[in-house]
C-alpha cells in the first residue's frame, strides 16, 4: 500500500470530509443563533466530485474517511453516498460523526453497510441544559439514536465539549453513561470556532482539570494505551463497560503524530484544523484538474504543513483569531 507522508515525516492516511455547512441544531460553541450565511448549494462539493477525490486519494494512502459537516444527514441521498464510500477499494474504515437528531432512520443502512464507528455529539444528560446548549428541543431524539445505536451493535462514541459555565455538572453523570454502556465518552476541549466573536485565550477547563475533576470522583481512573494518532487520552475505570477519554484539541498535545487532512464542504482543504485553508481542489477541479495534477498538489499541500496547530494558526493569512464557525470544519 503507497504511503503518503507530510514534511515531518507524520504519515497522511486520513481525511474528515465535512459535507455540508448545514445545520438543524445551534450549538451555541459552534454557530450563532441567528445570521448565518450557509454557502450556496451550487457551491458545495458535489458526491460525484467527492467521490472521484477520494478514489484519488486512496491510492496515494487514504485509507480512512470521517464524514462530518455541519448535520451530515440534513444532506439529501447522504447515506447512498456513504454506501458508495465504503464500497471504494482500499477504503477500510468510513466513520460518522453526527448530532443524532436525524440519524435513526439510517441506523440499519449504517450497520449494514459495516461503518466503523460513529461519533454521536452530546454534551450534556439534561433535557433543559440540552435546549440551552443547541437552541432546539430534540434531547429525546438524540437519546433515542444512542439506544438504537448501541442495540445495532455499532461502535458508539460520545462527543461532549466541556463549557465553564454551561455543562460542568454534568461531566459526572455523562462519566457515568459509560457505567452501563460499552461507549466511549470523551471530553473536547472547547475551541474558538464558534461562529461569532467570541474569543479568549485561557481556557479554564482544559483536559487536566477536566481529568483531575473525574478522578477524584472516581479514584481508579487508569490510563489505557491510546490508538497511534488517537487525538484522544483513554482511561478506564473499574467495573465500568466503557472508556473515558480527554480530547485536548484546545491545548493541542497531540499534532506530532497527526494523521489527518480536512476537506470543508466547499473543497477547501486544511493540513490543520487550525490553519484557514491551504488550496481549493473544488476550483482545480471544476478548471478540468486531471487525476495526476490533482495529486500533485495535494503533494505539495503536503510537503509544507505547519508542525503543530500553534504554527498553523499563527500563518492564518487573515491574522484575525480563530472564529469560523466548526460547522464549515468539521470538527
Ligand atoms: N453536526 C455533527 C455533530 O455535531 O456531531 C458533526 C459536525 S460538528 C462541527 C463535529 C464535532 O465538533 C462535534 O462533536 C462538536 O461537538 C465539535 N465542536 C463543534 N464546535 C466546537 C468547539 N467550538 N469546540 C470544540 N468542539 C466543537
Ligand atoms: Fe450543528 Fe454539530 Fe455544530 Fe452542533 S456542533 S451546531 S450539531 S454542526
Amino acid at each position: 500500500m503507497t504511503k503518503l507522508y507530510d514534511n515531518h515525516g507524520r504519515p497522511i492516511n486520513y481525511i474528515r470530509l465535512a459535507v455540508t455547512d448545514r445545520c438543524n441544531l445551534r450549538c451555541f460553541y459552534c454557530m450563532p443563533e441567528e445570521g448565518i450565511k450557509y454557502v450556496a448549494k451550487e457551491a458545495l462539493l458535489s458526491f460525484e466530485e467527492m467521490e472521484r477525490l477520494i478514489r484519488v486519494l486512496v491510492k496515494m494512502g487514504i485509507e480512512k474517511v470521517r464524514i462530518t459537516g455541519g448535520e451530515p444527514f440534513v444532506r439529501r441521498d447522504m447515506i447512498n453516498f456513504m454506501e458508495r464510500l465504503t464500497q471504494i477499494e482500499g477504503i477500510q474504515k468510513v466513520n460518522l460523526t453526527t448530532n443524532g437528531t436525524v440519524t435513526l432512520q439510517h441506523i440499519d443502512r449504517l450497520k449494514a453497510m459495516g461503518i466503523n464507528s460513529v461519533n454521536l455529539s452530546l454534551d450534556c444528560l439534561d433535557k433543559d441544559r440540552f435546549f440551552q446548549i443547541t437552541r432546539r428541543d430534540m434531547f429525546d431524539t438524540v437519546m433515542k439514536t444512542f439506544h438504537a445505536l448501541l442495540t445495532a451493535g455499532i461502535t458508539t462514541k460520545i462527543n461532549a465539549v466541556v463549557m465553564d459555565g454551561q455543562n460542568i455538572q454534568d461531566i459526572i453523570p455523562m462519566v457515568e453513561l459509560a457505567k452501563n454502556h460499552a461507549v466511549d465518552v470523551r471530553f473536547i476541549e472547547e475551541m474558538p470556532f464558534n461562529g461569532g466573536d467570541a474569543h479568549y485565550t485561557n481556557l479554564k477547563w482544559n483536559y487536566k482539570k477536566i481529568l483531575n475533576h473525574i478522578q477524584e470522583k472516581f479514584p481508579s481512573l487508569t490510563k489505557v494505551e491510546d490508538e497511534p494518532s488517537s487525538t484522544s487520552l483513554n482511561y478506564k475505570i473499574d467495573n465500568f463497560k466503557g472508556t473515558i477519554g480527554v480530547i485536548p484539541a484546545y491545548s493541542r498535545t497531540f499534532c506530532g503524530t497527526c494523521n489527518r487532512i480536512r476537506l470543508t464542504p466547499t473543497g477547501l482543504l486544511k493540513t490543520c484544523l487550525y490553519d484557514d485553508g491551504v488550496f481549493n481542489v473544488r476550483d482545480i477541479m471544476r478548471a478540468g484538474a486531471s487525476d495526476e495534477q490533482i495529486k500533485a498538489t495535494f503533494l505539495s499541500a503536503l510537503g509544507s504543513r505547519a508542525k503543530d496547530g500553534f504554527e498553523a494558526e499563527s500563518k492564518r493569512s487573515s491574522q484575525l483569531p480563530v472564529s469560523e464557525s466548526m460547522a464549515t470544519i468539521g470538527g
